[in-house]
């Protein structure tokens, strides 16, 4: 018996949850909560399409919404639900009556701490996939979450955070290649390329808020003990993806080298890649330039909803108004040809002799949206989260305070991204390119 709650119905989320219905002998009992409980329910709707399956019983109750999919090998009970997560309040009355053994967040990044808080104050325990980000401030670090250690350690919890793909399974690749191939880790770049296609002029893969927000953030790197800054997408060169080739990729801050810098002391040098098309990057341009990736209050005259013609000044911040008339990244996977490739290029130290390490996945955007209905992006998101919640539920990964994924043992984590849709391949001692 294993009692999952997640938090959050959008693409993350979507695929998270089609593989735990994939996974019926590890979860039995899974509640979807999100701020729009129609969503939780259009979910379960396109799982039962999708994958074909029946729903033994479905009946209401104090607000909630009880399924039994008929899942195999074993049956799975669903439950959907309505929470704000950024209430606490509202997030302790949610756990409080379901009394999950996991919690898994795939909401925003701004909703880590509240949930966090009700974790504690509820028993349970807690997995995400991007580190706490303030609403009002463009800047993500670990130091809000890793505050929580003592108090998971006091309570016998266990937060498991990262766990998507970068970060998540980068950090799981560098935690595999430290454990079997080196000695001692020197050098590390993690190279993430899409080299998809959705045939829309401008989206993003993932919420474009918090996308947007990412991107055209400085860039950071770390070097001999110390983090050098760099003007946003200043820092670029080409490099070779398998099945893909060239593609320009530009150097970013990406919150878990903060971690590997930390668990992976002899790391000299560590760094962050991620491929962009040229078509994306003057969009960008003009985007930050007329503005619209503001994330401050602006004031704006607006129409009444009632059609009563008045007008009412309210604020709005710009970014947010742009998530809203931008593709939902949900949407993209029909049209959506070509793959990803994400990986870690590794350069170190085995038995005195230098040597490289390349270890990757392609993931095809097809294939994700023949599955789930997602695209690429969400579905290697989405992948890791679940396996990650199947390492706590087994009792592999499982131990009391707040940590990333690097510090569990990699070896069946791997085993899984086999089995589950993200095979990887690796490449001894070839040209790393950088
Ligand atoms: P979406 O915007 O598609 O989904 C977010 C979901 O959270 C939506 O269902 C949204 O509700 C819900 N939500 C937002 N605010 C609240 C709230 N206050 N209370 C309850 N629910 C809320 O995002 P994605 O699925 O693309 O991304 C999910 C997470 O995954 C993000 O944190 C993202 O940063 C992370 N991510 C991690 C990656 C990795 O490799 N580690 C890669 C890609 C994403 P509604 O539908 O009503 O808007």
């Amino acid at each position: 018996m294993s009692r999952i709650l997640m938090i959050g119905a959008g693409g993350v989320a979507t695929v998270a949850a089609f593989k735990i219905a994939q996974n019926t002998d590890v979860f039995t009992e899974f509640i979807i909560a999100s701020r729009r409980k129609e969503k939780c329910d259009k979910l379960v709707d396109d799982m039962v399409e999708r994958m074909g399956l029946s729903v033994e019983n479905k009946e209401e109750k104090e607000g909630h919404t009880h399924y039994v999919l008929g899942t195999k090998p074993l049956p799975l009970s669903v439950t959907t639900a309505q929470v704000d997560a950024d209430d606490v309040e509202q997030l302790k009355v949610l756990f409080n009556h379901f009394k999950p053994e996991l919690v898994v967040n795939l909401a925003l990044p701004y909703q880590d701490l509240t949930i966090m808080d009700a974790c504690l104050a509820c028993g349970c325990n807690y997995l995400d996939t991007a580190n706490y980000e303030p609403k009002d401030e463009a800047h993500f670090e670990y130091s809000w979450q890793w505050a929580y250690k003592e108090r998971f350690e006091q309570a016998g919890l266990c937060a498991i955070l990262g766990c998507g793909f970068d970060p998540g399974v980068s950090g799981i690749y560098t935690a595999y290649a430290a454990k079997h191939h080196f000695d001692e880790i020197t050098q590390l770049d993690i190279v993430d390329c899409n080299a998809g296609n959705h045939h829309k002029a401008f989206a993003t893969n993932f919420n474009p808020e918090i996308n947007i927000r990412e991107i055209t953030q400085k860039g950071l790197y770390y070097k001999d003990g110390e983090w050098i800054e760099t003007e946003p997408l200043s820092v670029h060169k080409p490099l070779t993806y398998p099945n893909i080739g060239p593609r320009e990729s530009y150097l970013m801050h990406h919150e878990e080298l903060e971690s590997l810098v930390k668990n992976y002391p002899t790391i000299k040098q560590a760094r962050f890649w991620m491929t962009f098309g040229q078509q994306y990057l003057n969009y960008l341009d003009v985007i930050q330039n007329l503005g619209m990736s503001r994330i401050d209050e602006i004031e704006y005259e607006a129409p009444l909803a009632d059609g009563s013609g008045k007008t009412a000044r309210v604020k709005i911040v710009p970014l947010q108004f742009l998530k809203a008339v931008l593709p939902n990244p949900q949407d993209l996977g029909q049209n959506y040809d070509g793959e990803t490739s994400i990986g870690c290029r590794i350069k170190g130290m085995k038995d005195g002799k230098e040597r490289t390490y390349y270890v990757y996945n392609n993931c095809s955007h097809q294939a994700a949206f023949e599955e789930t209905g997602m695209q690429g992006v969400s579905y290697t998101t989405g992948v890791p989260a679940m396996i990650g919640a199947m390492m706590f539920v087994k009792g592999l990964w499982k131990k009391s305070g707040v940590w990333n994924v690097e510090e569990f043992d990699p070896d069946p984590f791997m085993e899984q991204l086999n089995k589950h849709g993200l095979p990887w391949v690796e490449v001894f001692d070839g040209d790393l390119e950088l």
